[in-house]
């Protein structure tokens, strides 16, 4: 059994505010410590549940934030950037049987610890044939097409919420409860690991593939702050305006939308302006 293990920051324990996950900042050099734990505790969890090999792929920022020399010597870690399949690259090659989302955290326009959407404010909704989307159900929709099941999600109470949609049978742990973008209730890294290694430990027994699921098309619609970003958006192929501050693109697969989306919030970022946004 192989489980791949997509690791984003903000849902993270102890994690609340924007300097915990600015790298090369002191608050992100404490928490990337916490971050580890968690990532640790799903690993042990998992190898205590029978996998195999679980291999971990960073998905926060520039993806280079996790301690290797802290995790479990069984474990091989996917660091650095440019990645076909981005947060969930790895999940292609038809030996993963089940992943798992930690330290996610709720979408651009939700309630939630940190909560975005790929970029940390430019962007205030993401929409999947008119469902709000979170960075779990985009990538859901990817693991999917390649018969992979999510089996264990982390994060704050609304990204656990959030999951309930995208992966009703999957276990959550929340490590902290939300009270604010900016503030929450966080339990203990030594609490919330082994609540996540418990979780990943039972988690291990619904990593079955399955066959790939096909879902597409979608039509995915994208919400920025401010109207000159969509209109920077639709330089790429097939990305139409739909309104002021809104574009939208219809995909075959999400493979593929996830490619448009990564194409256009490329786009979109480098077109901010530092004072004006
Ligand atoms: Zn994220």
């Amino acid at each position: 059994m192989k489980i791949l293990i997509s690791a984003d920051m903000e849902g993270a324990t102890g994690v609340t505010w924007p300097a915990d996950v600015l790298p090369g900042t002191p608050q992100w050099e404490r928490c990337r410590g916490m971050f580890t734990s968690d990532v640790n505790a799903a690993v042990q969890g998992f190898f205590d549940g029978g996998a195999d090999e679980v291999l971990v792929n960073e998905a926060h920022w520039t993806m280079r934030n996790l301690l290797l020399e802290q995790l479990d010597e069984r474990v091989e870690m996917l660091t650095g950037r440019h990645k076909a399949l981005s947060m969930v690259e790895g999940v292609q090659h038809g030996d993963v049987d089940g992943i798992a989302f930690i330290g996610y955290h709720a979408g651009a326009g939700m309630e939630g610890v940190l909560a975005h959407t790929y970029l940390a404010n430019q962007i205030t909704g993401v929409w999947i044939d008119d469902v709000r989307a979170s960075e779990g159900l985009l990538n859901a929709h990817v693991v999917a097409e390649y018969g992979v099941p999510v089996v264990l999600v982390t994060g704050d109470d609304v990204a656990c919420e959030d999951a309930l949609g995208y992966a009703p049978e999957a276990l959550k742990v929340a490590v902290k409860d939300h009270v604010s973008r900016y503030a929450a209730v966080c339990r203990t890294p030594a609490r919330t690991a082994a609540a996540i290694r418990a979780a990943a430990k039972e988690a291990a027994r619904l990593a079955v593939r399955h066959e790939p699921v096909e879902a597409g098309p979608f039509t995915v619609a994208v919400e920025f702050d401010a109207e000159h970003l969509a209109m920077a958006a639709t330089v790429v192929p097939g990305v139409a305006r739909v309104g002021e501050r809104k574009v939208a693109y219809t995909s075959a697969t999400m493979y593929e939308g996830i490619r448009t989306f990564k194409a256009v919030t490329t786009i979109a970022s480098a077109a901010v302006e530092e004072q004006y946004g």
